[in-house]
């Protein structure tokens, strides 16, 4: 039978009635689709969908499990690769991972891969997840820090091998990222706190309110642990550095989504924090994090969201997905443009932003073609609210604070590809060692570091 050439569709929200909630946009497959989609798999012998992936999930095999309608395996296939299933299966970049290398592209869409991976997280969430077997006590301790991916990853593996795992996190809620920046909408985070409520279940106990480098500081933590993991992440908000920045009414967009999702904004008056959003919403930036605050705007009333971002579509760093969702959604895409300077009232009140075309020129470092403004082509916008979304840059708390450990140019932890740092016993991964990347580094980084914690302590 000839093979389908497209992935079999997951339901979704109309985009004029999501505009106007937080709710998930894709419903997700229901088990007769997913066995439906993993029937396209073709069983390829030399697994190229494995090689994308940054955590080594056996995809062909849970795959396989699922066309057989053995649900049950095809989890437990799965777990042995990823503590975070629901999550990866919601925002990770398949696109240029798995499902970029599977063979089925070669005639039309690729297995819906991310899509399964979603079908059998939500399916054992909602039967009863399955607590795997811990090995012996090693007597080992380990610190990891920081509660995102990585930090999670790490710390459930560790975990898994014997070890006494304590993680700190310095805000009041676990996740990272996962909870106080990618929106409601894209990752509930019931899913989120499933997922690291199993993450306890292994073991590991997470400490909350506690800032390593301010509350604790790394040395300390040197005397009461035999190794530590810092995965402090990428939440130094970049500055466009243009005039008007500091007017009543720019944020970051860290702080914007921050203040939706962690803090629930959206939920007012139930919950009390403040967000201006007005009538027009500019955000800056075209890659996932600029999708996120446009496309939130739109849901907490703006009439017009435009995403301004210097390049083409071409170049725009977010997901397929999440370009698409938006423009479905009414988001506005003013492309090769730049803006040049905010405007403000005598209060300090951004009024509007002036901005000026581009073009491209020449592929730059990044290998992108580099913009270049078309002079004389300015013109002004009059927006209520700016959202700066061009990048984040490594937490410097702990490369500040802590001596010896080398640091990079860019503020990130230096350290080999095992997560080793400049300091015996002190490992690194993900966007802190990085710099701003996606969820599944990060917890590949996570994956590697433990493998390498595992075997710096059976050397102690
Ligand atoms: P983080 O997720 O940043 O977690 C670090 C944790 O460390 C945080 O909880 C922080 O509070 C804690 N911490 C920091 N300093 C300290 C300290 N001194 N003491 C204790 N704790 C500390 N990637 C994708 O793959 N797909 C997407 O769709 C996607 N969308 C994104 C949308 C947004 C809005 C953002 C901001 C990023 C997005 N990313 C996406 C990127 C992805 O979320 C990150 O690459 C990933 O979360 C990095 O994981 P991490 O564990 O290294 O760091």
């Amino acid at each position: 039978m000839a093979v389908r050439k497209t992935k079999y569709p997951m339901r979704e929200q109309e985009p004029q009635k999501r505009i106007k909630n937080f709710n998930e946009v894709p419903y997700g497959y229901d088990e007769s689709t997913a066995i439906e989609e993993a029937k396209r798999c073709l069983q390829c012998k030399n697994k190229p969908c494995i090689e994308g992936c940054p955590v080594e999930i056996d995809i062909p095999d849970f795959i396989k499990h699922v066309a057989q309608g053995e649900i049950d395996k095809a989890v437990e296939v799965l777990k042995t690769k990823t503590s975070l299933p629901a999550v990866c299966g919601r925002v990770c970049p398949y696109e240029n991972q798995c499902e970029g290398n599977c063979t089925l592209k070669k005639i039309g869409e690729p297995v819906g891969i991310g899509r399964l991976e979603r079908f059998l997280a939500d399916y054992e969430r909602k039967k009863g997840v399955v607590i795997p077997k811990i090995a012996k006590s090693t007597g080992k301790k380990v610190a990891v820090v920081g509660a995102g991916p990585a930090g999670l990853t790490c710390a459930g593996d560790l975990a898994k091998m014997g070890h006494k795992v304590t993680l700190y996190e310095a805000l009041h809620d676990p996740g990272g990222v996962l909870m106080y920046g990618i929106p409601e909408f894209r990752l509930p985070k019931e899913i989120v706190k499933a997922e690291v409520d199993y993450i306890s279940k292994l073991g590991v106990d997470i400490n909350y309110d506690v800032v390593i480098g301010k509350t604790i500081f790394v040395d300390e933590l040197l005397k009461d642990f035999d190794a530590i993991f810092i995965g402090t992440g990428a939440g130094l908000p970049r500055w466009l550095r243009i005039p008007g920045e500091n007017y009543d009414g720019v944020y970051s967009a860290n702080e914007f989504l921050t203040r939706v999702n962690m803090m629930k904004a959206y939920k007012f008056p139930e919950y009390d924090t403040p967000i201006k959003i007005g009538k027009v919403v500019a955000t800056f930036g075209a890659g996932n994090v600029a999708m996120d605050c446009a496309r939130t705007s739109l849901r907490l009333g703006a009439e017009k969201s435009y995403i301004i971002y210097r390049r083409s579509e071409k170049e725009m760093p977010a997901r397929e997905e999440e370009i698409e969702h938006a423009k479905e959604e009414g988001v506005i895409f003013e492309l090769l443009t730049n803006p040049v300077r905010f405007i403000g009232n005598e209060k300090g009140i951004l009024t509007e932003v002036e901005c000026i075309r581009m073009k491209l020129g020449e592929p730059d470092d990044s290998g992108r073609r580099r913009p270049i403004p078309i002079e004389g082509s300015e013109f002004k916008i009059k927006i209520d609210t700016a959202m700066v979304a061009i990048g984040q840059s490594p937490n410097p708390l702990i490369p500040k604070s802590v001596k010896g450990l080398k640091i990079g140019k860019k503020g990130n932890i230096v350290t080999d590809e095992n997560g080793q740092t400049s300091i015996p016993g002190i490992f690194a991964g993900g966007d802190i060692a990085t710099g701003a990347a996606t969820v599944i580094l990060a917890m590949g980084a996570g994956k590697k570091a433990a493998k390498a914690i595992d075997k710096y302590l059976k050397n102690q």
